[in-house]
């Protein structure tokens, strides 16, 4: 965050606990449990204002027939990658209240701006933008019973280790708070109607339909499930 003049100041220290793995003596043959504390710190970056709510409510009325913003029983982690290169850029393009007109497939169903709960930048520091409480839009038909995360990054390519292992422990922790959390969807998968999540899907206008989508690929997405199950005993359903 050096260097970085709209970002607010240090907020969420959170503190998981998990039980790390078994320290076992050859000649007893007896495994002692280690409890270990990791920090994760999240830097917060707001993005709502009064103007966006009022867009959300609208947006969730059109589109999901509730008028709330509130996003109650998160049920999905969906993960992104921005396109656009840096963190900068994004955090300027998510601050705006409404979507460029130019996006027609998308601005023509409501002026709400896109938006996503956290950034992950390729160094693996972690922003808050909008509260998990609050309903954020991501993914199309989905952003209902989400929470949205984007990587810094310009393609599959671009994605960094340092970020892979900061989705880890965010979603463990976002896991801890929210046990509701049962699918783990990259945005390149959200469209595919054979996946257990689809059931989720809500649409009141059935022409906003999700799309094909490249992020964040089947590589990250795979590894991401492989090391929640490895570190943290975590199976998500698709
Ligand atoms: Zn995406």
């Amino acid at each position: 965050m050096k260097g970085y003049s709209i970002l607010a100041s240090v907020l969420a220290l959170v503190i998981i606990s998990s039980v790390g793995c078994a320290q076992q003596e050859k000649s007893s043959q007896s495994a002692e449990k280690t409890v270990k504390s990791q920090i994760l710190q999240v830097d917060t970056i707001p993005t709502l204002n009064a103007t966006k709510l009022e867009l959300t409510k609208q947006y969730c009325l059109e589109n999901y027939g509730v008028a709330s913003y509130k996003l109650d029983s998160p049920k999905i982690v969906l993960v992104h990658f921005t396109v656009i290169p840096t963190l900068e850029e994004t955090v300027a393009y998510f601050q705006k209240d409404s979507i460029e007109s130019s996006r027609t497939n998308i601005s023509k169903f409501s002026q709400m701006n896109v938006g996503i709960h956290y950034i992950v930048d390729k160094d693996g520091s972690i922003y808050k933008l909008v509260p998990d409480t609050v309903i954020a839009r991501h993914a199309i038909g989905f952003n209902h019973v989400s929470i949205g995360i984007e990587n810094i990054a310009k393609d599959a390519a671009d994605l960094t280790p340092a970020q892979l292992e900061s989705n880890v422990k965010l979603i463990a922790v976002l896991k801890e708070r929210n046990p509701g959390l049962e699918y783990l969807v990259g945005h390149h998968e959200y469209n595919d109607t054979s996946l257990a999540h689809y059931k989720l899907f809500l649409a009141v206008d059935e022409s906003y339909k999700p799309h094909n989508k490249p992020d964040p690929g089947p590589k990250f997405i795979a590894d991401l499930r492989e090391k929640l199950k490895a570190e943290h005993n975590l199976t998500f359903m698709k």
